[in-house]
């Protein structure tokens, strides 16, 4: 083929086997098969990622691997860029979107975040999973993204705890209304977004269009107004939109972590007109529901996640589902860093890390010892053992110097954890696998792997 007609996808298609003959099934399914090439000029290839996230992650590990093979693909030294477009972090409003740049495919960009209406499209009834907990919560939020203003569920007020899927269900309604009416006048905001708009309105004396983008509305949603409490020049301003749009049949949906009576500082008067419509809660889900809910999250993602990791996960994380998710995206990561498939050694792991959280995170020279096992597939009974196998020895190596680096603890005391080995044995490895990492790179690479799985 010509080299000046080159389209980014072909030049992605091409680079991407290259990688997927390097790296494991799974790791290549989690992390590349997302990637779609956008641009292709000549100073640089452009790489739409579905999250920043993403773009970290694949930088800092694959960076090389793109380059080199880019050059190979393309005889010359190309630069890769990042357009990074899903609102993964929609809800607190820190999704960046960057300009639109051209495509070869003309590829909605937005494809999960509406920067119009500021919705993270994911967020559907479809995919919200109905339990016992939500099941009220749910039914009201379909009825109201049916007709809106048309029901008594006006105002309708969802709360609940932390990460149990209030701003997915308020999102939802969004979604839905947006999805029937081709000229949706629906308004999704924050309290602390609404509270900020507030002040930079007036700071630059603009408060009739602040006004009329809150008034001018069918719908308007607004999450967490527990951050309204004790602020009252905006909660004066919001309970005048609020009222406006009541008064003219506009519906009106909020959130919040409690319920409204026990939000301290709110006015008794916009107390008394959330009690006017449909209060309802969301519960911590049960067992079944987590289940599902995580295999749903598998499923939207294309993940085969065996049943018993996800059983494995929902039975040890009770209270919050976005620390589900988080235990389940730390379980891909292990699995793409040691490329390795899922398992329920890796899984239970990925846990630990979660729960363990919160205390500040120690590294033992047990973990490193556990993590160099699986990544180099040596039992942990050879690598503290005596066999000098070349690839035993190796690890065995690798597994002292990320005791030194990582753990930090003296030489004899790491030399004491691999058999009693003294600690000359344990500076000639660590300067052996220094060296080594510098010859090679894929040993580098896997090094490295090992230790940001540690360090995580
Ligand atoms: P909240 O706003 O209550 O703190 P979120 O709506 O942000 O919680 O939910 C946290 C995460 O859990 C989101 O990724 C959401 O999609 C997911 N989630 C919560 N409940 C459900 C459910 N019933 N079905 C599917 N996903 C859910
Ligand atoms: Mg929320």
């Amino acid at each position: 083929m010509d080299k000046t007609i080159l389209t980014a996808s072909d030049v992605w298609t091409n680079l991407s086997e290259e990688v997927q003959s390097l790296i494991s099934k799974q790791t290549f399914a989690t992390w590349f098969e997302p990637i779609r090439a956008v641009g292709l000029d000549e100073k640089s290839l452009t790489l739409e990622v579905p999250s920043k996230f993403y773009y970290e992650w694949i930088d800092r590990h694959y960076r090389e691997v793109l380059l080199s093979k880019l050059k190979t693909a393309t005889g010359k030294d190309l630069k890769v860029r990042y357009s990074v477009v899903v609102g993964e972090e929609a809800d607190n409003g820190e999704s960046v979107k960057e300009p639109k740049m051209f495509t070869d495919q003309r590829r909605d960009a937005s494809q999960y975040y509406d920067n119009g209406s500021r919705l993270n499209r994911r967020y559907t009834f479809d995919s919200f999973v109905e339990g016992s907990n939500n099941q009220l919560a749910k039914a009201a939020s379909v009825s109201v993204a049916d007709s809106p203003g048309q029901t008594s569920f006006n105002p309708l007020v969802i709360y609940g705890g932390v990460g149990l899927g209030k701003t997915h269900l308020l999102q939802a309604i969004g979604n839905k209304v947006l999805q029937r009416s081709p000229t949706p006048r629906v308004h999704y905001t924050t309290s602390e977004k609404f509270t900020i708009d507030f002040i930079s309105a007036i700071q630059n004396n603009n408060s009739s269009s602040f006004s009329e983008r809150h008034r001018n509305v069918e719908s308007l949603l607004v999450d967490d107004i527990q951050f309204f409490q004790k602020k009252e020049q905006t909660q004066e301003q919001f309970f005048h939109t609020f009222n406006d749009l009541y008064q003219r049949g506009k519906q009106v949906v909020l959130t919040t972590d409690r319920h409204p009576s026990e939000l301290y500082g709110l006015k008794d008067r916009l107390l008394s007109r959330f009690q006017s419509g449909l209060i309802v809660d969301i519960q911590a889900p049960n067992l079944e529901t987590r289940i599902a809910i995580l295999q749903k999250k598998a499923e939207e993602d294309k993940l085969e996640i065996p049943y018993e990791i996800t059983e494995l996960i929902a039975t040890n994380i009770r209270g919050n589902i976005r620390e589900m998710e988080g235990a389940l995206i730390k379980l891909l990561a292990y699995s793409s860093l040691s490329h390795s498939d899922i398992t329920m050694p890796l899984a239970k792991r990925a846990l630990r890390e979660t729960l363990g959280r919160s205390g500040t995170k120690t590294v033992s020279i047990d973990d490193v010892i556990q993590s160099v096992s699986e990544a180099m597939d040596v039992p942990e009974k050879k690598l503290i053992g005596r066999g000098r196998k070349m690839e035993v020895a190796g690890a065995r190596q690798v597994a002292m110097y990320l005791s030194r680096e990582i753990v930090g603890t003296s030489l004899e005391n790491i030399g004491m954890h691999f058999g009693g080995r003294d600690h000359s044995t344990v500076i000639h490895a660590c300067r052996a696998v220094k060296e080594k990492m510098k010859e090679k790179s894929d040993l580098r690479r896997r090094v490295d792997g090992i230790r940001s799985q540690l360090e995580f």
